[in-house]
């Protein structure tokens, strides 16, 4: 009940509604209920003063996959709560802070995963780039390769030279391939693709091999991506994962966002019992700049609906793509 009634704690600070709401439970337990209120609108309060949605460093995966969350997937609170976060896997590279520890609700922002004309997350010039003729096609690459011209220049280069004649041409269109899944939607890859099976258990794609690149310093990352769900009843053709996976790689990208919106897009298209995704990989930002630690993976994972309520369903995914060794 604690729980329940925090969210709206946090939008008025004065619980009259919440009393109202339970005046017909016995006064002796009012000064309790009204302690736990006083605590929750508390703890909403120091949620919100984080920069929640925003990225934070120290946050852990459970809480940084929240607000995407389909709000038919929040877990029934219960006591074992707790314990599951403990061992739920987390993003290797991020450790939690203190105010995550406490089990605070965070206010959740609606992000639809598919938007109403179906881009799955456009940016700005998004729709631009998909509609384009030939001529305003022509007028981007020429604009990309002056960029190129510029980055050659500005590290002592002659871009006249004969090696690097071709080179703006090539990295410009390189750089178009690289963000191709900008162009492409959900509803398109899927194509209709959905069965009805009758199907009701674990379905693995594990190993895809996924090729992105870092928002952050435009460099590539790569790695392999495990995709698991339970149908309810329908079943996607087996080749689309890696196709979703593929599209969402396409874009610049962070690899948290990216794990995130493999699952979501993939809870969406087929409303499944649960997705998991889980990503290991090497980013070259890391290997080549930077703290060049050349051995080391990064490790997200985003798990949905059964996923994220039962503990066992998760260990046995994890164990079967062989993460939990
Ligand atoms: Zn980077």
């Amino acid at each position: 009940m604690a729980r329940s009634d925090s969210s709206s704690g946090f939008e008025s600070p004065a619980p009259v509604v919440n009393g109202e709401k339970n005046s017909k439970r016995s006064k002796s337990k009012d000064s309790g209920k009204k302690q736990a209120r006083d605590r929750d609108a508390k703890n909403a309060a120091a949620a919100a003063a984080g920069p929640n949605g925003t990225h934070m460093v120290g946050e852990r995966r459970s809480s940084v996959s929240k607000p995407a969350r389909d709000f038919r997937d929040k877990p029934e609170p219960s006591p074992k709560r707790k314990k599951r976060k403990t061992s739920t896997p987390a993003a290797v590279k991020e450790t939690p802070t203190a105010d995550e520890t406490g089990d605070v609700p965070t206010p959740r922002s609606p992000s639809p995963v598919i938007d109403f004309d179906g881009l799955s997350r456009p940016s700005v010039g998004t729709r631009k780039r998909l509609e384009e003729d030939d001529a305003q096609k022509e007028v981007r690459l020429e604009r990309m390769k002056g960029a190129v011209r510029t980055l050659l220049e500005c590290v002592g280069e002659d871009p006249d030279r004969e090696g690097l004649l071709a080179t703006p041409d090539r990295y410009a269109k390189a750089m178009l391939y690289f963000t191709k899944g900008y162009q492409e939607n959900v509803r398109d890859i899927v194509n209709g693709a959905i069965f009805q099976e009758g199907h009701n258990e674990m379905v693995i794609v594990k190993d895809i091999e996924v090729f992105s690149m870092c928002e952050h310093h435009l460099v590539p990352f790569n790695g392999k991506m495990h995709i698991g769900y339970i149908p309810s009843n329908a079943v996607i053709g087996i080749s689309k994962l890696p196709r979703i996976a593929e599209m969402f790689a396409r874009r610049l990208q962070v690899q948290e966002r990216l794990t995130k919106e493999v699952a979501n897009a993939v809870m969406d298209v087929l409303k499944p019992q649960g997705v998991a995704v889980v990503m290991e990989s090497s980013h070259l930002c890391m290997v080549m700049r930077g703290v060049q630690k050349t051995g080391s993976t990064t490790i997200t994972s985003c798990v949905l609906g059964c996923f994220e309520r039962k503990e066992k369903t998760r260990n046995e995914f994890l164990s079967l793509i062989g993460v939990n060794r």
